[in-house]
């Protein structure tokens, strides 16, 4: 073979191919996927996150998804850096994570760890810039030059998009949608220690709480009735399959919950004056979200901004974040960015 070998990449080649990789770390579930330097997914791997392990455990995890898809798709080639989208405020400088409550993390340096495990560059970006970053390059490609992202689901997070660049303020903290205040007075305890967010108020989790409180009060007999006194399974989801069957206590839970959504997008319209708002996440997938969401929005919002803005799902499901992992390391290596 005179130095020449075979590998999974499809080549046969004295030089090995060269790949970059995506971890999308969530709550409960961690995602890794190896791309090709042209931005075909080559594998991916699915796997839960198990926090209850801590940070060691986790970051374990980390290594061992990427490991086996090196070791599989990735066999033979090059990794020539990794992105990874993190749930909370992180230092994308420093590749360090400040907070991530879905987690029980504080004060993780996981850029440096994986680094060192990896040999590689690793960058660490918050998961809603990265899902944000990935609509906007493939979810809608070269439709919008500003464009925010919302995803409703467990919580409430996202992004904004300005000229293919990620906004992030001065100190990596912007675009916290969730928890921007909507009810000063007697709003919910949000997970941020904060009362009347938009997540304790829009999210998945809000919706299953409202429900469970409705049928505690007698309010919500359907709910009540599909789950037989189960009490703790009242989830989202559940209300919005009863919804959908044609329960109007369950569809009014969840107007109110998007009518909240709405003010918060309405205030965001407000400040940015985005082409597109794109909304993904579970809830982005029931049918009221999105005609409550736009009138909401065209009531509250100046005319001006909402006369010819967008406002559509995400095209990209779960992968959102993933994809953006591949856009964000293809903008950090056109520009010859160091890693942290
Ligand atoms: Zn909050």
């Amino acid at each position: 073979m005179s130095g020449r070998y075979s590998n999974s990449c499809g080549r046969l080649d004295a030089m090995s191919e060269k790949v970059v990789a995506g971890i999308d770390l969530g709550g409960t579930k961690l995602l890794g996927g190896i791309f090709s330097e042209d931005g075909v997914l080559m594998g991916e791997r699915l796997i839960s996150t198990c926090a209850s392990q801590g940070v060691a455990g986790v970051s374990d995890r980390i290594k061992w998804v990427l490991d086996d898809l090196m070791d599989g798709p990735g066999r033979g080639c090059a990794l020539q850096g990794v992105a990874v989208a993190s749930p909370g405020p992180v230092d994308y400088r420093r590749g360090f994570i400040y907070e991530a409550p879905n987690l029980g993390w504080k004060g993780v340096p996981l850029g440096a760890e994986l680094q060192k495990a990896w040999g590689a560059p690793v960058w660490i970006e918050n998961d809603g810039n990265l899902a944000a970053l990935g609509e906007y390059v493939f979810g809608y490609p070269g439709k919008y030059g500003i464009m925010l992202y919302l995803t409703v689901s467990t919580g409430i997070g996202g992004g904004l998009i300005i000229d293919g660049e990620i906004y992030r303020g001065a100190d990596g903290g912007a675009c916290e949608f969730g928890h921007m205040t909507i009810l000063p007075e007697g709003g919910p305890r949000c997970g941020c220690g904060n009362f009347g967010c938009l997540e304790s108020l829009a999210s998945g989790t809000a919706i299953g709480r409202v429900a469970r409180e409705a049928v505690a009060r007698g309010r919500c007999r359907i709910v009540s009735k599909a789950v037989d006194g189960q009490d703790g399974e009242i989830d989202a989801r559940l209300v919005c399959e009863i919804s959908d069957a044609g329960d109007e206590s369950a569809s009014f839970i969840l107007d109110e919950a998007f009518n909240y959504l709405g003010i918060g997008v309405a205030n965001l319209v407000n400040l940015f004056n985005p082409e597109a708002v794109i909304i993904g996440g579970g809830l982005a997938g029931n049918q009221r979200l999105f005609p409550v969401v736009r009138e909401v929005v065209s009531q509250r919002a100046y005319a001006s901004s909402t006369e010819n803005l967008d406002i559509l799902p995400a095209r990209l499901g779960g992968r959102a974040g993933l994809m953006g992992c591949w856009a964000y390391l293809l903008r950090v290596r056109q520009a010859g960015a160091k890693s942290p």
